[in-house]
């Protein structure tokens, strides 16, 4: 059973796994779908042909999610990050966050976005009550944009983040995956924009993950060496106070007079999974409290086989209990130790 894990009485916050671990944040994918083909999201073969899609009867529907989430609010979780595959393709997106908004005691909503479609949706998802965003994008060159992704529409997505910081959302978190050999030349420009603009630009660390095909040691850069290379050019990062509450990036600013921000995620070389807070819901209604574990509950099984709300919450409380203390070392993962898709865990 579940005494190692304290319970909190509803919304008191506070769900403490085995070691030491508060876990108040859940990531919702809400689709598997998306309308870019990453190159580190999908295969070759995916990236000339059709991607497998999830039955749509397989997604969780949003009376699910729901209920989900609010019998994860009352345990504790605080805050919900939508994402995917890619979360604006889900069909009446908006009415969902409203009626997420809506539940008492969740108070921090996000989403995280290619940005494709977010010039076109930006000023409802505000209305309906997203204030924090994060936009994938990993250059700011338009033809290679379109070679990661596999779509040219990279002024579609500068067009999102122009409008999502006129409109005021804060943060607007840009998240980079660095590929050596393949963006590592834009690292500067990258770091420029966290001087001029107020965005917060984060450097991932390129995982071994899923289906990814691109992945090798070669194409890995560790977040020292990224941070080196900025610093190289620009003199000494000033470090910033961490708000535990605001994620795994070591965040910095590029002098004393700069806009935004920068951070520097490091699953690999630094990993956080110490004070990791987080647990995931995939698109097909399985919690998967790693991302880099592929050890999953199934919670659409327990919904659609009559489960009451007890019994969301055991499955809940399971998934926690079953959080590793730390995910799979850079062999394992490097031998194919971590199957899960990106976009059906929720990137
Ligand atoms: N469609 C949304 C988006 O683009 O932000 C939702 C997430 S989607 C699965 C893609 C994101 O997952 C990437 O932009 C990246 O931040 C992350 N991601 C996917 N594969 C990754 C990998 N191998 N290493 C690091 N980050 C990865």
């Amino acid at each position: 059973m579940s005494e190692q894990l304290s319970r909190p009485a509803a919304g008191q916050g506070g769900l403490v796994d085995d070691f030491s671990r508060t876990i108040s944040y859940l990531r919702l994918s809400l689709t598997d779908r998306c309308n870019l083909r990453c190159l580190y999201c999908v295969t070759e073969d995916e990236r000339l042909g059709a991607v497998a899609k999830l039955p749509h009867s397989e997604l969780l529907s949003y009376e699910e999610l729901l209920r989900v989430v609010r019998v994860a609010v009352a345990m504790g979780i605080v805050k919900l990050r939508l994402t995917g595959g890619e979360p604006l393709l889900r069909r009446d997106i908006m009415s969902f966050i409203t009626r997420l908004a809506s539940i008492d005691d969740l108070h921090d909503i996000r989403l995280t976005t290619n940005g494709v479609l977010l010039a076109r949706y930006a000023e409802e998802l505000l209305a309906a009550g997203i204030r924090k965003i994060n936009i994938s994008l990993d250059t700011l060159r338009p033809h290679r944009f379109a070679e990661i992704t596999g779509h040219d529409c990279f002024d579609a997505v500068w067009q999102g983040i122009e409008k999502t910081l006129a409109l005021g959302f804060a943060p607007v978190k840009l998240n980079m995956v660095v590929m050596r050999g393949i963006n590592d030349d834009e690292l500067l420009d990258f770091a420029r924009l966290a001087h001029d603009t107020e965005l917060q630009v984060r450097f991932i660390e390129f995982m071994p993950i899923g289906a990814s095909s691109h992945w090798s040691q070669g194409a890995f850069m560790p977040a020292d060496e990224i941070m080196a290379r900025i610093e190289e050019r620009f003199g000494p990062l000033i470090p910033m106070n961490r708000d535990k509450a605001d994620g795994p990036a070591r965040l910095f600013k590029l002098g004393e007079q700069a806009a935004g921000t920068l951070g520097f995620i490091s699953p690999i070389s630094h990993h956080f999974c110490d004070r990791c807070n987080r647990l995931r819901l995939t698109s097909e209604g399985r919690l998967r409290s790693c991302l880099l574990h592929d050890e999953e509950v199934d919670l659409k099984q327990v919904i659609r086989g009559g489960g009451s709300d007890s019994a969301v919450r055991e499955a809940l409380l399971t998934a926690i209990r079953n959080k590793p203390r730390g995910h799979q070392s850079i062999e394992r993962l490097r031998g194919g130790g971590c199957h899960g898709r990106m976009s059906r865990i929720g990137g």
